[in-house]
């Protein structure tokens, strides 16, 4: 449409000199027609923006892995409000090399070894453009029919690839099934909510007169000391006490630990309900051991889910899967493919054994989202579920695109080709710690986390660290282990090589001889 088209509606046959509101009317329609951007400056600009994105790729390791910036470094470089007249697109490019890229820590560099790794691949990358431009709201069957069905399929796939029990799977006679939430933390309390419900509506059954608040005053939840706090939250959400349980020399939870709290508990009256595991601890990656713990919560009837956030991916490699052996006792089992699967930031997947358990604790029903296929939600064999009974938002994106260009374009070989590749790099690191009698590992490698200090003090540690990252040639976070301050490498960008691991073991090493000199004078 041309800027002198007449659009919404108004009548062609005004003058535009009849008085000053047509004028501003006028003005502002201009304005509409030039404003953002059409599909041919869409495709130019587009491309333009992927070759960008390679180059970045390509060229990331020549960043400094973590930015020289201060806290509110950006509001000088911007202006202090948003533009009235539209800005050229131009401008907008300039900007992400002055504004946006000093302030980045580069996540996917090779030298970046801290938390755990976040997903990232180009298939992934061309997913997502796919789901902003499909753009639909996939809250139910009939919001968006593709949206739910490939996440129901892709879940199956991914339950299959993991060797998850057939009970967590959609597409059997069960009662499983599987949902994409954003965050493991999302997960962890949909599981302990539904775990909640569940058991204040069994106690009312047996004790009709019995209060709902007095019940939830007497609940309790369990975690490994050495859980995310995003467990600890989703029980300051959920309003329930959570207690820690203490872990063995190995940083794990064993059903001894569980048991004895549970009956200490129990005769003082209050009511365990729920257990939350944890497969890869986020200090250590240290397994609960769910094989002991899986049949104490099934007797006491407590709700056991698995928070596997990090570990999980690599269960798709069957030398480790048996890391996943107890999952047959869970009520939900849930783990990021954004973290370890090549899949970017968000997408965690859950299965629960009992659709029901989760459907039926938060279901609402306004007419504005009824529609005429939602009987078979709860169905056995659910072919249309409606994604909004099972997370926390009514909204959701159409992430399941990224597991399906993800796993198609890597196969079930190249996915375990990744996952094998870092843990090799992890345990080559390892073996550079324990080859130099000034280091020692704090925790058992199992995947691609290294534990690690100098023998010696905290304090000696905490400058190490210091040091070593004030040099942004590297990065890496600390975590406490049986109060010791400890350093973690984790392998994390999908380009590492053994290259990088030498060089920035190679960096750590200068900066505690440089250490252990300073100190000595
Ligand atoms: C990373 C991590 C989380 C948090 O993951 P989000 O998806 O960001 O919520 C939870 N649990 C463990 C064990 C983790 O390592």
């Amino acid at each position: 449409m041309s800027t002198t088209d007449v659009p919404y509606g108004i009548g062609g046959d005004w003058n535009p000199n009849d008085c000053n509101i047509h004028l501003t009317t006028v003005g502002s329609m201009l304005h509409l027609n030039t404003a953002g951007m059409d599909a041919a400056e869409f495709r130019k600009r587009g491309k333009e923006m992927v070759d960008y994105i390679a180059d970045y790729m390509e060229t990331i390791e020549q960043r400094p892995v973590y930015p020289d910036v201060q806290p509110g470094y950006l509001r000088s470089l911007i202006p202090e409000e948003a533009p009235v007249e539209p800005e050229k697109y131009e401008e907008i490019v300039k900007d992400i090399e002055r504004v946006i890229m000093p302030g980045i820590t580069h996540w996917h560099s090779p030298y970046f070894f801290a938390y755990f790794p976040t997903g990232n691949s180009f298939p992934a990358i061309l997913a997502d453009m796919l789901c902003g431009a499909i753009g639909c709201v996939g809250f139910s069957w009939v919001a968006s029919p593709a949206c739910t069905e490939l996440e129901t399929i892709m879940l199956d796939w991914l339950g299959k690839m993991i060797n998850l029990p057939e009970d967590f799977l959609a597409g059997t006679s069960g009662h499983g099934g599987g949902v994409i939430q954003g965050t493991a933390s999302e997960a962890t309390l949909m599981s302990l909510l539904a775990a909640r419900s569940k058991v204040v509506k069994l106690i009312q059954a047996d004790n009709p007169d019995c209060v709902e608040s007095e019940i939830l005053s007497k609940l309790v939840a369990y975690s490994s000391e050495q859980a995310h706090s995003s467990v600890e939250r989703a029980g300051l959400i959920g309003g329930v006490r959570m207690k820690k349980v203490p872990t063995d020399e190995k940083f794990s939870v064993r059903g001894e630990a569980l048991k004895m709290m549970v009956e200490e508990d129990k005769r003082a009256g209050l009511i365990p309900f729920y257990f939350c595991a944890t497969l890869g601890t986020t200090p250590s990656c240290a397994f609960d051991n769910i094989i002991e713990l899986g049949p104490i919560c099934n007797a006491e009837k407590m709700w056991m889910h698995i928070d596997a956030a990090y570990a999980g991916s690599a269960f798709i490699c069957p030398e480790y899967r048996p890391l996943l052996n107890g999952v047959e006792f869970a009520d939900s089992f849930n783990f990021n493919p954004h973290k370890w699967l090549l899949v970017n930031f968000d997408c965690s997947v859950m299965w629960v054994k009992q659709r029901a358990d989760l459907i039926g604790a938060f279901k609402m029903d306004p007419l504005y989202l009824k529609h005429d296929h939602q009987e078979s939600v709860l169905s056995p064999t659910p072919q249309h579920p409606d994604p909004q009974h099972w997370q926390i938002p009514l909204g959701r994106r159409f992430r399941s695109l990224k597991l399906w260009f993800v796993f198609r374009l890597y196969g079930l070989n190249g996915l375990q080709d990744h996952i094998r590749k870092q843990v090799a790099l992890a345990k080559e690191f390892e073996k550079l710690v324990r080859d130099d009698q000034r280091f020692e590992i704090c925790a058992e490698v199992i995947l691609g986390l290294v534990c690690f200090r100098m023998k010696g003090s905290n304090k000696l540690n905490e400058m190490l660290l210091k040091r070593v990252n004030g040099a942004r040639k590297i990065h890496m976070v600390p975590c406490q282990l049986s109060d010791k301050f400890v350093l973690r490498f984790a392998v994390c960008a999908r380009t590492t090589d053994s290259h990088h691991v030498h060089e920035a073991w190679g960096h750590i090493v200068n900066v505690a001889s440089e250490l252990l000199q300073e100190l000595s004078h």
